[in-house]
């Protein structure tokens, strides 16, 4: 049902208008309200606050779909699930649920996640943002880099350092700051190579008052929640990456039956049919694997060398499927009227975000080795 509900929404709304959304670099405010219509937006939000109550390898299913005809939509959707929804559900207290699911659910807010800032990438604990005490509350002060729907989110779930004495990985707290708070501004926006229907922006917090129940967990607590957090976006990521290879893969051999050369189509020529056959057993492959690492996370077991190694075969099996699809187009696929020409550039951020490429290697090694 899912799928079947995805997959029409996909092609009643992105498939037609992401070729423009991504030229205009225009967020789809209207999608993601139909998305949230569907109740796309509160996919894995428990049913009491007005989510569909379901679990990651329903959202997987769901973000295949999305992305397969717009990452830009699909990154909106998996930063809000897995990153915003996903914490609060588990880690937030019964007043947080009540006070901001139904709205995240409803599309009322879209969730932005602030963990990344100018000198703090993968090596996240080093944030420098504060977080200062004081009466009733703390004070947020810093800068966030590279937010996901950052101009466009309701409800920013933000990490900042709480204790600067403490010890590293210890000291980060995490926070809910409604984007109407005072001291929150947009800083600069980000042009993109790619996924240009999702908004990326710096987020700029000067004083930003936090009263102390919008703390989620122990404010010590915050990188850890990052942390585990991210197994579930990177499970999302991985998803977006087997949507854009199925999108690589379906308009491959759309195009090897029409196009003909020497006589022929070129997909009877053995070295372009050769690509296809590798094209969709990594395709199949990163499905498994992203499917057996949301599984696992279903149902509670560890998930997190499981969501690396999906992330890292999807993310690297889709961008040799984007490169690939761009061969077989041969000039066509190096212009805008053909598709394949989007996804290699939407193909190439799956390898960066939530965690780059060689940090899931790191991720899957230091499980190997202890
Ligand atoms: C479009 C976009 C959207 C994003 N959205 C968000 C968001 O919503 N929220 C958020 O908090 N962040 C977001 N990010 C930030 C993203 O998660 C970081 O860009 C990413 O974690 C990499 O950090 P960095 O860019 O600082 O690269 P760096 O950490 O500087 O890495 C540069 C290179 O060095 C390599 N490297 C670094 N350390 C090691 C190591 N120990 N071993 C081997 N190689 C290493 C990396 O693999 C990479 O190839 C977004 C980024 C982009 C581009």
């Amino acid at each position: 049902m899912i799928r079947d509900s995805a997959r029409e929404f996909a092609e009643r709304t992105l498939k037609p208008n992401a070729a423009t959304w991504d030229r205009e670099e225009r967020f789809p405010t209207e999608a993601i309200q139909e998305a949230a219509e569907n109740g796309f937006l509160g996919l894995t939000v428990p049913e009491q606050y007005g989510g569909a109550g379901l679990g990651s390898l329903h959202a997987v299913i769901l973000l295949e779909e999305v992305n397969r005809w717009c990452a830009g939509t699909g990154v909106t959707l998996s930063v809000h699930n897995s990153l915003i929804c996903g914490p609060i559900a588990k880690y937030g207290s019964d007043d947080q649920k009540q006070r901001w699911l139904p709205q995240l659910a409803a599309g009322e807010r879209i969730g932005a996640y602030c963990l990344t800032e100018p000198q703090a990438g993968s090596d996240a604990a080093s944030i420098r943002t504060r977080a200062d005490r004081v009466d009733g509350g703390w004070r947020l002060t810093g800068t966030k880099s590279w937010i996901t729907t950052g101009p466009d989110a309701g409800l920013f779930v933000v990490y900042a350092v709480t204790d600067p004495e403490g010890k590293r990985g210890n000291n980060i707290g995490c926070f809910l700051v409604p984007a109407e708070a005072d001291g929150l501004t947009v800083g600069k926006k980000e042009q993109k190579l790619g996924i240009r229907a999702s908004s990326t922006s710096e987020m700029i917090f000067e004083e930003v008052f936090v009263p102390d129940a919008d703390v989620i967990g122990d404010s010590s607590q915050g990188f850890k929640i990052a942390l585990e957090t991210l197994d579930a976006g990177r499970i999302g990521i991985a998803a977006q990456a087997v949507g854009i290879h199925r999108a690589c893969l379906e308009d491959s051999v759309l195009y090897a039956n029409q196009r003909e050369q020497f006589g022929k189509s070129i997909g009877r020529f053995q070295a372009v049919a050769w690509k296809l056959a590798d094209m969709a057993t990594e395709l199949e492959a990163s499905r498994l694997l992203v499917h057996q690492a949301a599984a696992l996370r279903d149902a509670g077991q560890p998930c997190t060398k499981a969501a690396a190694m999906a992330k890292l075969h999807a993310s690297k099996a889709c961008n040799l499927a984007a490169q690939d699809a761009v061969q077989i187009h041969g000039g066509a696929g190096y212009t805008k009227e053909f598709q394949v020409e989007r996804y290699y550039r939407d193909a190439r951020i799956t390898e960066i975000y939530e965690g780059a490429t060689d940090i899931q290697r790191l991720v899957i090694s230091r499980h190997l080795l202890g």
